[in-house]
């Protein structure tokens, strides 16, 4: 004779775990509903896919290195008024990662380019895209590393793996060629594949600037902006607003 502990076991034994622990009380519930058999065996699986999403989300969320979590319902847009709430709402069915397309903040330091960035990041990994996050110097880096190694390939394909990936701050700092060539390598291998969401204190005519090679600059800028997005944020620094407050 079964018992509710036996046939938990066996579900458990095929690694249904949110189905073995929650079998008593859904039993309970499909009694009390006077539930159909076809809708209790949708409860059952229901649990199993929620727990299984839950955890993926969890991962996606370890594994996108964020360098802190900020959340599009802290954005004010009444102080960055050079963005709509409805513009950046409209990109949240993520049909622009679906299409391949990139998002493109430009702005002065302080306007909220990486909040909105890391926002719509969290946002696409709730709504199950896998994200990464990384600077455009520690991406740099790591591409040179990567180079070095002679695993320049390798690293790309890594990346590749990311529905979506974010290049934070890219125009801060000069690039040598090596590590300009590297970055082409990888928007190449990017470009109609996986969507960029880019954030540059630089206008586009300006890129040539910290481009080792504006030569080379050019057939970057013309992948990332190709299908995008492109957002100019102006205004007064939003950290320079909190510092005047005080
Ligand atoms: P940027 O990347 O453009 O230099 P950040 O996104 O890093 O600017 O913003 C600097 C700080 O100000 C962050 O702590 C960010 O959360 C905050 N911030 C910027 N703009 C806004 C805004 N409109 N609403 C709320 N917080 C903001
Ligand atoms: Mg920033």
């Amino acid at each position: 004779m079964s018992t509710i502990d036996s046939v938990a076991r066996k579900y458990r034994g095929l690694y249904l775990t949110a189905i073995a622990q929650e079998l008593e009380q859904m039993l309970e519930q499909a009694e009390t509903q006077a539930a159909s058999y076809l809708h209790f065996a949708e409860m059952l699986i229901e649990q199993e896919l929620q727990l299984r999403n839950g955890k993926r989300i969890e991962q996606n969320q370890r594994r996108s290195c964020f360098p802190v979590y900020k959340s599009l319902d802290e954005f004010d847009y009444v102080f960055q008024n050079t963005i709509s709430k409805r513009e950046v709402n409209s990109l949240l069915d993520f049909g622009f990662i679906d299409n391949r397309e990139n998002v493109v903040f430009i702005g002065s330091p302080g306007v909220g380019k990486t909040h909105l960035a890391i926002g719509l990041g969290l946002k696409a990994i709730e709504s199950g895209y896998k994200v990464c996050f990384s600077t455009a110097l520690s991406l740099i880096e790591a591409l040179e590393l990567a180079e070095l190694k002679g695993e320049l390939k390798k690293k790309i394909n890594q990346l590749l793996k990311f529905d979506l990936l974010i290049i934070d701050e890219l125009g801060y700092l000069p690039m040598n060629k090596q590590g300009m060539h590297n970055l082409f390598q990888l928007i190449n291998a990017m470009y109609e594949y996986r969507s960029i969401i880019l954030t540059t204190n630089k206008e586009f005519t300006h890129w040539g600037e910290f481009f080792f090679d504006g030569n080379v600059a050019v057939p970057i800028v013309d992948r990332i902006i190709h299908h995008s997005h492109i957002f100019m944020l102006g205004r007064e620094s939003y950290r320079l607003k909190s510092k005047l407050n005080n």
